[in-house]
């Protein structure tokens, strides 16, 4: 897995490792987990329960917002997506399960995945007092993107 392993990774091959992962956890199989899990593997952006609400609704229009909201929350509760950004107003998810960190703007909210391949998670891990359990890490950068300008985005 090479520093854009994200890109590398069949789509194929995540599907497979889905449908494994729910066997494992006792998650059946529905249509509309399959389908919800297929956006969020298709989604650039990290969206919101209702960013793929919208979504998923062009293929299934019978699908409730409460749906996507469960579904999301039992995959995330099985570590099968992630949840970024929590201080954020609106959680928002993610299906890529590997390590990486995120640019948040300030401005208009965009996340991008960050992969700094150069990252020592040893280093940041042996920081948290030994009595604790360190299961995963995330470095989240705040700021302005592009279009957001330059220190731009000022109140
Ligand atoms: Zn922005
Ligand atoms: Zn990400």
């Amino acid at each position: 897995m090479n520093i854009n392993g994200a890109a590398v990774w069949d789509m194929d091959d995540r599907m497979d490792a889905f449908v494994t992962a729910c066997k494992q956890n006792g998650l059946r199989l529905t249509h509309q987990r399959l389908e919800i899990y297929r956006e969020l593997m298709a989604a650039k952006d990290h969206p919101s329960a209702e960013m793929v609400y919208t979504r998923v609704r062009m293929r299934i229009p019978t699908i409730s917002l409460d749906t996507v909201y469960r579904t999301l929350g039992s995959l995330e509760e099985c570590n099968i997506i992630g949840r970024v950004g929590a201080s954020t107003s609106s959680a928002r998810f993610e299906s890529n399960p590997l390590p990486h960190d995120h640019f948040i703007c300030d401005g208009c909210g965009e996340i991008r995945d960050v992969f700094a391949s150069e990252l020592n998670r040893e280093a940041l891990a042996r920081a948290v007092p030994e009595e604790y359990v360190v299961r995963s890490s995330h470095v989240e950068l705040r700021g302005f993107c592009p279009a957001c300008g330059q220190g731009g985005g000022r109140d």
